[in-house]
């Protein structure tokens, strides 16, 4: 390992100081009043909320008090799906609100916000997509649940991260060749871990393309009991000094299953509401971004995602704005490589019921 000089036990010093001062601040008297107000307007609309593990910790605790659900993508598509709430409403990105209302056209899907985009969404417009499919007829194509309707639509397979990794490789199994779009990190490792011919697009998450291997080993020599967490997101030097690689879901059962007491986690920080709920005896670092070539200090933080808050969930719920419209026959389209996931997804939780 390399010598940690006294500049760079200041950087992981500085890391840690700026992640703390920049943790999201809150008026407990306004949010109070938000909270209770938001409580009677789900009732009252029969609504449910799905909070992602990116948002803020105080949307993810509200969806847990009134039967909503916290998770990731996947989770979230599911349990709108099987949820009886005529309104749906969806604290994340714009491709997971129109992810629900493919899923149910008959409900009414509400988001805090339509602004609240995805970097890999954004890099992977339809008409290029579709070309680019075109131009490779003997590939599957296999989509990330990042992305737009119109992209699904073009779509054989929907996958989210956890379950990238089976799909493929059921895929592989089968001697297809794979079309990966758009995370190319992700990608990447899926194509190292399975050996499937897969042919990548080159999007990337902005918040997970920050994370340097030299800050995690930096801050693996403060702490060299840490293991290290990291989301497929991340670089391939990211991933190579992981401990272990996985969905947020993926990430919380590791650590929750670890025995060790701390950990590097290099995914957005909104996950550590739940990890800290869950194992408030073991301790949690967000994976260093500062270091050659960073643009930001710990911007483990989607932007989008810190779109959605208290006031504008409440105007939406109590004004009906910010509804998710999908035309319905590309809501129809986008559906099927959506429900093979599911299905799929479901097949392989009752292997492993059947196999406990
Ligand atoms: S964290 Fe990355 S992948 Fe997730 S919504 Fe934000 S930009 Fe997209």
């Amino acid at each position: 390992m390399t010598e940690f000089s006294a500049a760079e036990h200041q950087l992981v010093r500085d890391h840690l100081l700026y992640a703390e001062s920049h943790k999201p601040h809150h008026d407990p008297a306004r949010d109070k009043v938000l909270r209770d107000k938001i409580k009677q307007l789900l009732k009252q609309h029969n609504a449910v909320l799905l909070a992602h593990y990116y948002t803020d910790p105080l949307l993810q605790q509200l969806a847990e008090e009134t039967g909503g659900c916290v998770s990731d993508s996947l989770e979230m598509a599911r349990f709108g799906h099987e949820h009886p709430a005529q309104t749906v409403v969806v604290a994340g990105v714009r491709f997971m609100g129109e992810t629900a209302k493919i899923l149910n056209p008959e409900k009414r899907v509400l988001m805090p916000t339509l602004e609240a985009t995805c970097s890999l969404d954004v890099g992977c417009p339809i008409d290029r997509f579709s070309a680019f499919c075109d131009a490779h007829p003997d590939r599957v194509v296999v989509v990330y649940a990042n992305t737009s309707a119109a992209v699904k639509a073009r779509a054989d397979w929907v996958v989210t991260s956890s379950i990238a990794l089976k799909v493929v490789e059921h895929l592989h199994d089968q001697g297809k060749k794979i079309i990966w779009a758009p995370d190319q990190h992700l990608g990447n490792y899926v194509q190292r871990e399975t050996g499937a011919d897969v042919l990548l697009w080159d999007g990337a998450c902005i918040v997970h393309e920050e994370f340097k291997a030299k800050g995690i080993l930096d801050l693996k020599q403060v702490y060299p009991d840490a293991v290290v967490l990291a989301h497929p997101e991340s670089p391939r030097a990211v991933l190579d000094v992981a401990d272990y690689i996985g969905s947020t879901t993926q990430i919380i059962n590791a650590a929750r299953e670890s025995s060790a007491k701390r950990f590097i986690v290099a995914t957005d920080q909104g996950i550590f509401y739940k990890l800290q709920q869950q194992m408030p005896n073991k301790e949690f670092f967000i994976a260093p971004t500062a270091g050659s070539g960073a643009t930001c200090r710990s911007c483990a933080n989607c932007p989008w995602m810190a779109m959605n808050a208290l006031d504008n969930l409440a105007d939406s719920l109590e004004h009906g704005t910010n509804e998710i419209f999908v035309d319905p026959e590309l809501g129809k389209r986008a559906m099927i490589p959506l429900q093979r996931m599911l299905d799929f997804a479901r097949q392989l939780r009752e292997k492993v019921s059947g196999n406990a």
